[in-house]
């Protein structure tokens, strides 16, 4: 099918959940994704940072071409290996013990409140329930999860929202704490808002914030579904704040393609779940776990890492060049891979521009543009991005 024919049958076929931009994409390698009609286009998106490796990486194409013909599934009444290997490798380079697999982040976020909640109301009473989450986040679509979401136009229509959800304000360590009662048992967190316009946590109040949960007893959920798997440079972005949660769930880059989900938990919070607490069909899927585990040994083995600490630089001066020359620009923010440009001006027409000129970026919050390239692009894919951008900018001041 053609382009055009593929939106036909979209806008028949399909619910109106998304405003789409006008392209089919046919094929990927690499950093570059190729449409119905052969153009080839620099992908600065990545899938929503789901794509680290890129797309097509031949060892995460191998492990699923191994593993698709031995077995698909079995479900969680038995054991499999590429689950538990997944398990261990993620807790020997983590701060956790336990691991839980489900699909998506929204439902490793579920996971993480519903253990948050079990272990609270166990251990201290069935008062304490309230989750305190940020202004301006994001944590899914699910019920739960959007009214943890402290944007209002998430939940709009959604009503009644799942109750025990109070939002404070991002950044600001006087308004958690005003918030925290014997009722909280947990703060929930990104410690990069990616949604909410790639807002980097202030190192002193992530310190303050777990200072005043461990003093209170109250646990501290990282949701890192789009901060994790080296996005910002580390495995991890708490790493590089000097502190550890309680609780962490991933997604997102996890699967690197293959649509997968984790809630990691150190042992003792881990050990309010039983069997029969929680469960997912699908979740720690045979084929799932070993196309992760391939993207997990990729990351380190590949020394991945380092290669997203030098880009990440080298971009990040690069959009601060940008900044300096280009007064639409009005903040460049971000950690490694994971920038955003806000603009005084609204993105979308940009976007658009940079796809005329086959470049993936990706917007959000009106006026921030937001780059989440392959941890795996060059610096002359760089030197590229950066050139179309300035172009695409200058035609609008
Ligand atoms: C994308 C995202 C989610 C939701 O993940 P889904 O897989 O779409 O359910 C949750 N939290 C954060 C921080 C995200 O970026």
């Amino acid at each position: 099918m053609i382009t055009e024919e593929i939106q036909r049958y979209a806008s028949q076929y399909l619910m109106n959940t998304y405003a789409r931009l006008p392209v089919a994409f046919i094929r990927g390698k690499g950093t570059r994704l190729y449409d119905a009609e052969g153009r080839e286009y620099l992908d600065c998106v990545a899938g929503l940072a789901v794509n680290v490796l890129g797309h097509c990486h031949p060892d995460v194409v191998e492990a699923i071409e191994h593993q698709v013909r031995h077995l698909l599934h079995t479900s969680n009444l038995y054991y499999t290996e590429p689950q538990v290997l997944l398990a261990e490798w993620l807790v020997e380079h983590s701060f956790g013990h336990k691991v839980f697999f489900c699909n998506s982040g929204a439902e490793a976020n579920e996971t993480a409140i519903k253990l948050a909640r079990r272990y609270a109301t166990a251990k201290f009473g069935p008062h304490r329930v309230e989750i305190i989450t940020m202004t301006n986040s994001f944590h899914g679509r699910t019920l739960a999860t959007l009214t943890a979401t402290g944007q209002e136009k998430v939940r709009r229509g959604f009503g009644p929202l799942v109750p025990g959800f109070t939002y404070a304000t991002f950044n600001d360590i006087s308004s958690v704490e005003s918030r925290m009662t014997d009722k909280t048992a947990a703060v929930l967190l990104e410690p990069i808002q990616g949604e909410g316009g790639v807002i980097v946590a202030d190192p002193t109040y992530l310190k303050q914030v777990r200072a005043l949960c461990t003093d209170r007893h109250v646990l501290l959920i990282f949701d890192e579904v789009q901060t994790g798997m080296g996005r910002t440079g580390t495995l991890f972005a708490y790493e590089q704040f000097g502190i550890q949660p309680d609780i962490m769930t991933l997604a997102k880059g996890l699967g690197g393609g293959m649509p997968i989900g984790a809630c990691v938990a150190t042992d003792e919070v881990a050990n309010a779940f039983d069997p029969g607490s929680h469960a997912s069909t699908f979740g720690g899927n045979p084929l799932a776990c070993a196309a992760a585990l391939a993207v997990c040994r990729t990351l380190m083995d590949g020394e991945v890492l380092a290669k997203v600490q030098q880009a990440g630089a080298y971009l990040t001066k690069g959009l601060q060049e940008l900044k300096d020359r280009i007064p639409l620009i009005t903040e460049v923010r971000g950690l490694g891979l994971l920038q955003g440009l806000e603009l005084s001006i609204e993105g979308g027409p940009v976007v658009r521009d940079c796809l005329a000129r086959r470049l993936l970026i990706n917007c959000t919050m009106e006026r921030v543009l937001r780059l989440l390239p392959p941890l795996i692009i060059s610096l002359q894919e760089i030197d590229h991005l950066l050139h179309i951008l300035s172009d695409v900018l200058n035609k609008r001041v």
